[in-house]
């Protein structure tokens, strides 16, 4: 198997379960040494730590809230220490707090806002310095489709999600004469923890959309982070790619 991203440093927020967890594991198939940060689930974040090192690569968990401004740059200090460099950020970790608007309480709001799109700055902003220092980096942040069409009950996610689009485009722009790319994913409904807390019914709903008449997995989320990380993806940067079995299309 060509590795991809042999020797490159790689952090994954909230990478203890889901979507996080798979593109820990892909990356780490691809050679890419892997820091990754989780926040209530340490036993897990221990079990992935020991799994990803069993795969010959330097891998490191590390307890940090992606919500929290100053703990951004705490983590990334100690990420260049411990690494060396940081090439790849993926910003992944995010909550749900659905409720149609009229129930929904500003803490609801103020909560999805806070951990799934002031994290990407939090984090986005932290790392910037060492990869401005290297000239080169690929910041990837995980969207949804939610951000992009909307979804009753989901006014906060939806626009969590929509802002990191926006700001995926901006720091693209921002960065990209230092050879730093940024680009966002779309996924579609995955299954993880997160959409099994849904209605079954809703969940039918959602699987009626989906042209390849199937869920996705966390895998097929991490193939396009390898994707988007690697030099295959050199000349891509801004952009945000679906990875939703065409339920946009
Ligand atoms: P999940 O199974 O609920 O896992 C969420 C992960 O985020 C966990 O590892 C959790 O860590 C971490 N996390 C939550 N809050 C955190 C914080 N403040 N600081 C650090 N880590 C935190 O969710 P998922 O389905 O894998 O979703 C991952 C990402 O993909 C999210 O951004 C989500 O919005 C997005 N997404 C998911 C789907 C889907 O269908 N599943 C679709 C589109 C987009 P602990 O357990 O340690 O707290």
């Amino acid at each position: 198997m060509i590795k991809l991203l042999n020797g490159t440093n790689a952090l994954i927020t909230g990478a203890s379960r889901g979507i996080g967890r798979g593109i820990a594991l892909v990356l780490a198939q691809n050679g890419a040494n892997v820091a990754f940060t989780y926040l209530s689930s340490p036993e897990k974040a221990q079990e992935l730590e020991k799994e990803l090192q069993g795969m010959g690569v330097k891998a490191k968990g590390y307890k940090s809230d992606a919500s929290e401004f100053s703990a951004a740059d705490t983590l990334i200090t100690n990420i260049i220490a411990d690494f060396g460099s940081l090439e790849v950020v993926v910003n992944n970790a995010g909550i749900t707090r659905d409720n149609l608007l009229m129930r929904m309480s500003e803490e609801q709001f103020d909560e999805v806002i806070r951990t799934n799109l002031k994290s990407a700055f939090n984090i986005t902003k932290a790392c910037q310095r060492p990869m401005l220092k290297a000239r080169k980096g690929s910041i990837i942040n995980i969207s949804s489709v939610v951000g992009v069409k909307g979804n009753a009950g989901q006014a906060n996610y939806a626009a969590s999600k929509a802002g990191m689009i926006g700001f995926t485009k901006s720091v693209a722009l921002e960065l990209g004469s230092r050879n730093i790319r940024c680009n966002a994913i779309a996924p579609g409904f995955i299954e993880t923890e997160m959409t099994a807390a849904l209605a079954p019914d809703m969940v039918q709903q959602w699987r009626d959309q989906i042209p390849l008449k199937r869920g996705g997995t966390p895998e097929d989320v991490a193939q396009a982070v390898v994707f988007l990380a690697s030099d295959m993806s050199s000349y891509i940067t801004g952009q945000v790619l679906n990875v939703d079995g065409g339920m946009l299309t």
